[in-house]
């Protein structure tokens, strides 16, 4: 289904003007109204393509694309997002959620509005499926960020609960500044993205969690709006680069979760990118446009689990469920609770220097905070 039709028919209007969208937003800003974005290219008749995410949209003079937050201006492609989230939160890391990533830390959260994908079940809509233009928002430059970050004192920036891919310009600048003051950075994404532009950002950032949403290329265009490949290529990308990641699936009753298909992506990632990668099956909400289903049973959780360990899986988590064991993190080699987990609370954590007090057995992750 067209961005367009997939947004009217959620009710949220797409027709202001690029005049009336510089109206709403504040103009104490210090640099220009617009943000020129370095990965497009020009095509004749006054259109561009824009190369940051598989979809290479191609836009006509003052139109945008699909994810609604970057526009054609006479043949120049600027973003309408930069310096603007819409929502700024301090979150724990867990909630991302990292399990093996600086257990415990606080994370400054933002998202612009807008994504590349179109989930008839996303849990963010009202900002994932948003224009720039519907959602009040922040002036905040990359600067004041981290300024403001180092101010609190807080070790992470996450880029999250919108698409982060779509704001990639204003990720990136942040993260490159971020990262010289010692601070870390994480993208929370779907995944979407192409291998120049992600390479080039992942020289700033110290972690990524990739959604994958199902194991089937036909869930992908039914329910996603976008295909399954690229986001495996992502994963095999981030393997290549050797840069901690960790990988969330959230499993929809009767869409996703048939045994069979819960095996072949757990081999997959077991075969592609190693058994110590840590995986997330997460319970799902009936939300936005799949209120028809019921919430994921534990018990359709609980068997997805097995099946993940039975393939092979060291580190296998469930998420959206209270107080289950699966929350915590086991030694894949004595067995023993190496960090105890209550919803995103970090109970205890015994790792030392990034192993197994009991048995000396390296565990995957980073574990605490090296100088960079
Ligand atoms: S980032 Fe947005 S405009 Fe660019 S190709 Fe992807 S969906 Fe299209």
């Amino acid at each position: 289904m067209k961005r367009r039709d997939f947004l009217k028919s959620a009710g949220i209007c797409t027709t202001l003007s690029l005049v009336d969208f510089y109206n709403i937003f504040p103009s104490d800003r210090q640099d220009n109204n617009r943000y020129e974005v370095p990965y497009y290219k020009k095509l004749t008749g006054g259109m561009v393509e824009c190369l940051i995410c598989p979809k290479r949209c191609k836009i006509v003079n003052q139109g945008r694309g699909y994810c609604l937050n970057k526009v054609n201006d006479n043949g120049f492609y600027y973003s309408l997002v930069y310096s603007r989230p819409c929502t700024i939160n301090i979150d724990p890391i867990e909630k991302k959620p990292f399990y093996h990533f600086l257990p415990g830390s606080a994370s400054y959260s933002l998202s612009t509005a807008g994504c590349n994908f179109g989930c008839r079940f996303c849990q963010n809509w009202q900002i994932s499926q948003a224009s720039p233009e519907e959602l009040k928002g922040y002036y905040l430059s990359p600067t004041k960020v981290v300024e403001k970050v180092k101010e609190a004192k807080i070790p992470v920036i996450a880029f999250t609960y919108g698409e982060p891919i779509v704001f990639y310009e204003y990720m990136y600048d942040i993260a490159a500044l971020a990262r010289k003051q010692g601070i870390h950075n994480v993208m929370v994404s779907n995944g979407f993205i192409n291998e120049e532009p992600l390479r080039e950002l992942c020289q700033h950032l110290s972690a990524v969690k990739v959604d994958l949403k199902a194991f089937t290329d036909e869930f992908y265009q039914k329910y996603c709006n976008a295909r399954l490949q690229p986001v495996l290529n992502t994963l095999l990308t981030l393997k290549k680069i050797n840069i901690h990641f960790e990988i969330v699936v959230l499993i929809i009753p009767t869409l996703n979760d048939s045994p069979k298909e819960i095996r072949a992506m757990c081999e997959w990632i077991k075969n592609n990118l190693g058994d110590n990668i840590p995986v997330h099956f997460s319970r799902f909400n009936p939300m936005y446009k799949l209120t028809n289903l019921p919430m994921t049973p534990v018990k359709t959780l609980e068997d997805v689990y097995q099946i993940a360990r039975e393939s092979g899986l060291k580190f296998v988590y469930l998420g959206n469920i209270a107080s289950h064991q699966a929350e915590s993190t086991y030694c894949p080699s004595c067995q023993k609770i190496l960090i105890k987990r209550v919803g995103y609370k970090v109970e205890a954590n015994n790792i030392k220097d990034g192993k197994c007090p009991y048995c000396l057995a390296d565990i995957y992750g980073v574990w605490y905070d090296k100088p960079r």
